[in-house]
C-alpha cells in the first residue's frame, strides 16, 4: 500500500561471507552506492542487552566481512529526535555518535549506519554529487521533522535542491501492522484524528518529502512483522526483539 507520490522497490537477498543483508541493487547500479539493511540473527543494537564488547565485535565482523570498501563506519544511539551529523572525510574505524538519528555526507567510502528494528530507515542521494543521507524516522522522529530537516540538510551539503534528492524508504514495519492511538496519528499526519487507527509510516514520509519538493519517492515491500521470518521487529516480539543496521556508503571509486 504506496502512497500516491511513491513506487516500490524491493531489496534483494545478499548473503556472501555469513551476514545476510538486503541491498537495492538499482542504487549500486545507477550511483555506485551500496544501500540496504541487514537481516534478522545479527543483532547490532547498541542498546541491546549482550555485552558492549560482544556488540561491537559484530560491528567489527560486519565492517571486516561484508563491508571491506569502507575503511569508516558511522553510527548513533539515537534518540528519535532531529540531530543530522555531516562528515568530513574521517579516520579509518568505527565512529559511534550519541543522539544523531541521521547522517549526511558526501566523502566515498564512509559508511552510513542507523539501527532499526520497526523504525523506517530513509535512504537519500543527490543524483548530481552523489552525497547521500541515512534517517531513522519512527512517529516520534517524523512528527519532529527528520525528514524536511534531513533533506535540508543533505541539500545544503551537495549545494542542490529538494527536486535533485532521490529518495528510498527502507524495511519497517507496515501499513496493516502498527495500530497506534489517535495522539500519534494526530502528530505523524499533522492533523488531529479521533481515534486510534492504522499508520503507514512509509507513505506519511513519502508525503512528506513530496511536500519538501522531491519527486522521486520509492518504497521496500518489506515489512518486519509480515516478514518476520527474514527481518527484526519491536513490536512483532513484543520488545524482546534484536536491532538491524541499515547502511549507505558510496563504494570509492
Ligand atoms: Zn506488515
Amino acid at each position: 500500500m504506496n502512497s500516491e507520490h511513491s513506487t516500490s522497490l524491493a531489496e534483494q537477498r545478499v548473503a556472501d561471507r555469513g551476514i545476510e543483508r538486503y541491498e537495492l541493487e538499482a542504487w549500486h547500479t545507477q550511483f555506485g552506492i551500496v544501500a540496504g539493511i541487514t537481516g534478522r540473527g545479527f543483532d547490532l543494537g547498541l542498546a541491546s542487552q549482550r555485552s558492549t564488547g560482544e556488540v561491537l565485535e559484530r560491528w567489527q565482523r560486519l565492517q571486516t566481512d561484508a563491508f571491506p570498501q569502507f575503511p569508516s563506519i558511522v553510527v548513533s544511539r539515537q534518540i528519535h529526535g532531529t540531530r543530522i551529523a555531516r562528515y568530513a572525510p574521517l579516520p579509518p574505524g568505527i565512529l559511534i555518535g550519541d543522539g544523531w538519528d541521521g547522517h549526511v555526507t558526501r566523502v566515498p567510502g564512509q559508511l552510513l549506519a542507523v539501527t532499526v528494528a520497526d523504525c523506517a530507515p530513509i535512504y537519500l542521494v543527490d543524483r548530481g554529487s552523489r552525497a547521500i543521507g541515512l534517517l531513522h524516522a519512527g512517529w516520534k522522529g517524523i512528527a519532529a521533522g527528520i525528514i524536511e530537516h534531513g533533506i535540508e540538510t543533505l541539500c545544503d551539503v551537495a549545494q542542490c535542491s529538494s527536486r535533485d534528492i532521490v529518495i528510498h524508504c527502507g524495511t519497517s514495519i507496515c501499513g496493516s501492522c502498527y495500530e497506534v492511538g489517535p495522539e500519534v496519528l494526530g502528530a505523524v499526519l499533522g492533523r488531529p484524528a479521533a481515534a486510534k487507527g492504522l499508520l503507514d509510516l512509509r507513505s506519511a514520509i513519502a508525503n512528506r518529502a513530496w511536500a519538501t519538493g522531491v519527486r522521486e519517492i520509492t518504497v521496500s515491500q518489506w515489512c518486519t512483522v509480515h516478514h518476520g521470518d527474514r527481518f527484526e521487529s519491536h513490536r512483532g516480539s513484543a520488545g524482546h526483539a534484536g536491532r538491524m543496521v541499515a547502511f549507505v556508503g558510496r563504494l570509492p571509486s
